[in-house]
């Protein structure tokens, strides 16, 4: 299959080839022809899966087709995405798909000043990409036209909705012609996110890919079987060993812990950034800048903050939590292996993670082989019943965790806020406390002096 068979216009075939493409993939196979015959449609993909192309590419050839040599004013496509990361990524697949067509685009995002969007918007554009926040701040402000919408596209509705833009989005959309061509996003197909696209869409067709199924035969992995008091031992000495960690992506499930992680890692003299939703615009685009530059070798992550970001040649990703959604498995070891290149991905599982390790291996139907290594914990690797699982959250006004080991009893939980939950939809893991954070020390003995593999963090 080649682009030309999808009836690309010469303009970004041409584009398409100068970026080095030659063969759409899955998503793009299924997505470009509905979205050229005007449908609406759902794409339960993610990140990886090429899926930004599947919906600019068409947006882009139908502009063509419609305007030709246009003169911008107000927008006629609207991407919404989560993150100021996406929002950007997304403006440069335009940037980079539509360069033989003169169409305009333009990112906004929070964090960042309002005026200069605003400047921006008063020249014309035809396509805005955004994340919901700023997009309400302009539209509240009276800043931007959104009556010539002819394209919407949600991406990572799942996220978007994980992060509480729900009621954004809804008046965002209420804003917008009824007539209009929507697609939708996501790499899960819960129920809100079900009846979302009832909302917005209009006899939509259903797509669903799942390559990085496939990428991971791709992928080298292996499990460390480790008590939780001595990831941070493993963690520098797997670093120190070399094996060629260049570029390492570090999982977190607590954005508290990824910056403790980053404190290990530099005290071990090892240079390493975080990114989570605490921190501002621009610490997450210096982080991202080091670690794209190869000035840092680290970063460590959150799903949240990490989620769509295309970083090449990632050498390893380390589960440093394993997360509690399989999925997410998958979509986080996809970062490396990323177009066409092999990678390998680390798993640290104590004891409170094995029934993750159990549900990821029955998702992808294989077993990961078992890294041998110094700190190799018997209980972490046998671990069975409530001694495989993390301590339950508190329930709201408990006011005490339940007991069900020593490390129960550390009360002051509170709720993670909003962007950095484990973000399962809403399942009983989804809000975290702050308990696996506290249920043992980094780097040291878990405050109980409880140094097996019982020692179970709260998530
Ligand atoms: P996305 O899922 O949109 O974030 O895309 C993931 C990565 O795949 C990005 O680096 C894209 O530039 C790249 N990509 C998208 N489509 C193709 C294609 N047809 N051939 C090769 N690389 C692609």
């Amino acid at each position: 299959m080649s682009f030309k068979k999808l009836n690309i216009v010469e303009p970004i075939l041409q584009a398409l080839d100068k970026k080095g493409y030659t063969t759409p993939s899955p998503i793009q196979i299924k997505a470009i022809p509905l979205l050229l015959e005007g449908k609406d449609v759902i794409g339960i993909a993610q990140t990886g899966t090429g899926k930004t192309a599947a919906f600019a590419i068409p947006i882009l050839q139908k502009l063509f087709e419609k305007y030709g040599v246009n003169k911008a004013t107000t927008p006629k496509a609207l991407i919404l995405a989560p993150t100021r990361e996406l929002v950007v990524q997304i403006s440069e697949s335009f940037e980079t798909y539509g360069k033989f067509l003169n169409f305009k685009h333009l990112a906004v995002y929070g964090g960042v000043s309002i005026g200069t969007q605003i400047k921006n918007l008063k020249y014309g554009i035809d396509i805005l990409i955004a994340t919901p926040g700023r997009l309400m701040d302009l539209m509240n402000q009276g800043k931007v036209n959104l009556s010539n919408i002819e394209f919407l596209v949600l991406d990572e509705a799942d996220r978007m909705l994980d992060m509480g833009f729900l009621k954004d989005i809804k008046k965002i959309a209420s804003a917008l012609p009824v007539e209009r061509q929507s697609l939708f996003f996501s790499a899960t197909m819960s129920n809100s996110i079900a009846a979302l696209t009832m909302d917005f869409l209009k006899n939509p067709t259903r797509i669903d890919i799942m390559p990085e199924y496939t990428l991971i035969d791709k992928i080298e992995q292996c499990v460390f079987f480790v008590d939780y008091s001595q990831k941070n031992e493993l963690l520098l000495d797997l670093m120190k060993q070399g094996r060629g960690m260049d570029r390492t992506l570090i999982f977190v499930g607590m954005k508290h812990k990824a910056d403790k992680i980053v404190d290990v890692l530099i005290s071990g003299g090892i240079k390493a950034e975080a990114i989570h939703s605490n921190k501002s615009q621009i610490q997450r685009v210096r982080a991202l800048e080091s670690f794209r530059s190869g000035k840092a070798k680290v970063l460590v992550a959150t799903d949240i903050a990490a989620r769509g970001i295309d970083i090449k040649n990632i050498s390893h990703v380390i589960n440093y939590d394993l997360p509690n959604e399989p999925e997410n498995y998958i979509h986080r070891i996809g970062r490396t292996a990323r177009a066409g290149a092999d990678g390998i991905a680390y798993s640290f599982c104590c004891a409170a993670d094995r029934n993750f390790l159990n549900q990821i291996e029955r998702i992808t139907k294989r077993k990961t082989p078992v890294a041998e290594h110094k700190w190799h914990s018997l209980d972490a690797k046998n671990a069975e019943g409530k001694d495989a699982k993390p301590v339950p959250r508190v329930q709201r006004g408990e006011g005490r965790p339940r007991s069900r080991s020593r490390n129960d009893n550390r009360g002051n939980v509170r709720r993670s806020s909003r962007g950095d939950t484990r973000g399962n939809g809403g399942h009983g893991r989804s809000r975290r406390s702050g308990g696996r954070e506290r249920s043992g020390r980094i780097g040291g003995r878990s405050r109980s002096g409880n140094n097996s593999g019982r020692s179970r963090p709260r998530r």
